[in-house]
């Protein structure tokens, strides 16, 4: 353990998403399905806005909880969706990322628990790990809906200060239904728990959308986070968002002012054009994802794989354990050997071992080769 540096960072490791990627770049003619980020430019209106916004100087510091035109779009938005939160109860952050570190410091104290789905987005682990908190994970079915018994056991025996939801799902691809969230109302409703809902991909779910934070009984207790990396296709431009009430917020709030005072100020002039002009390109963008989502699941169904669905996002997340390999070991091979990347279930935590991810957020073009070549590499097992 390196004396120099805090134990809770010692405790954390790289993105194993990162790690992956890192390594397609040294194998010659290798392709990557690996990372989560759509391959559509910026739509023009949100462009042209922050050209606009550099052009007229608004280039100072913003509203620590920024723009009131942003926040209240994005109280419109959410509105369209069921989720009412008003303009106060919204502030923006430097992308999701921020949003998720700013509400789990604002919460945790050093061996507090928190209930982390697995396989989950690996930042909510890596995040409680650096307040000193502690993981408690909790197990999906087999096809990636909630399994309730596994969250009611674990609240009472881990006495858990935090669930965290995430629906769409990374890496599963799984949304919540309409029963699930009724069902979780039920069981959350007089626990003395908070919701972290991270809703990152509400803008691609391939069907009707549900949400806990659509429930106003539980408003006091869903701290909800969302953003535009995926929405507007503008992942470097790092605009998110976080939705709570007031006195939650004021405690988030303290984190986040201190961290980055505010959110650049152009991309937040973007991000607000495109809740006004741009939910066109969202739609585009939508109705072709889903289109490489039928792609890939019919060609991995064809190649024998054992997948679910998707339902939101895009990642799909087929089972290997036919293969007898661990998910890095066929990950490993399938790069170097079939000169393909995708990434090791287990990046994803425990619950991610057997599987893999492979990210349809790329042209079909170059999913088809990459799942011809997959095909092809399979056949040599
Ligand atoms: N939440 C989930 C589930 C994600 O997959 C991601 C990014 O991949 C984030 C949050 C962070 O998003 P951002 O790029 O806005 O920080």
């Amino acid at each position: 353990m390196n004396k120099l540096f805090s134990n809770n960072v010692n405790n954390v490791e790289i993105s194993g998403i990162r790690k992956f990627f890192n390594k397609v770049t040294k194998v010659q003619g290798a392709i990557s399905l690996t990372l989560g980020q759509p391959d559509f430019p910026v739509p023009k209106n949100i462009k042209n806005a922050m050209i606009k916004a550099i052009n007229e100087n608004k280039t100072e510091y913003t509203a620590n909880a920024g723009i009131p035109e942003l926040r209240d779009e994005i109280s419109k938005f959410l509105q369209s969706m069921d989720i009412r939160y008003l303009a106060d109860e919204i502030t923006v952050t430097v992308g999701g990322s921020e949003a998720l570190l700013c509400i789990f410091a604002a919460f945790l104290n050093a061996g507090d628990k928190v209930l982390v789905p697995t396989p989950a987005y690996p930042a909510y682990e890596s995040c409680v790990k650096i307040f000193g908190a502690e993981v408690v994970n909790y197990n999906l079915n087999k096809d990636f809906t909630i399994n309730f018994d596994s969250i009611i056991k674990l609240i009472d025996e881990e006495n858990p200060k935090l669930i965290v939801m995430s629906h769409p799902s990374n890496p599963t691809g799984a949304i919540l239904s309409r029963f699930e969230r009724d069902k979780l109302f039920e069981i959350l409703k007089d626990k003395d728990i908070h919701i972290i809902s991270d809703e990152m991909y509400s803008s691609l779910c391939y069907e009707k959308y549900y949400s806990l934070a659509q429930i106003d009984e539980l408003r006091n207790k869903v701290i909800l986070v969302g953003g535009f990396s995926k929405m507007f296709s503008m992942t470097g431009l790092r605009v998110g968002y976080v939705c709570a009430s007031k006195y939650i917020m004021d405690s988030i709030m303290k984190v986040h002012q201190y961290n980055v005072s505010c959110a650049t100020s152009i991309s937040q002039w973007g991000a607000y054009e495109g809740l006004l002009s741009s939910m066109n390109d969202v739609n585009n963008m939508k109705v072709e994802f889903e289109m490489r989502k039928e792609y890939v699941y019919k060609r991995l169904k064809q190649m024998g794989m054992d997948t679910t669905l998707p339902k939101g996002a895009f990642y799909i997340f087929p089972s290997i354990t036919r293969f007898s390999m661990s998910s890095e070991e066929f990950c490993n091979r399938l790069l170097h050997e079939g000169k393909v990347a995708v990434v090791p279930g287990s990046a994803f935590g425990t619950g991610g071992e057997g599987f893999i991810r492979i990210s349809y957020s790329y042209s079909l073009e170059v999913l088809k080769e990459g799942l011809d070549r997959m095909e092809k590499w399979l056949k040599t097992l």
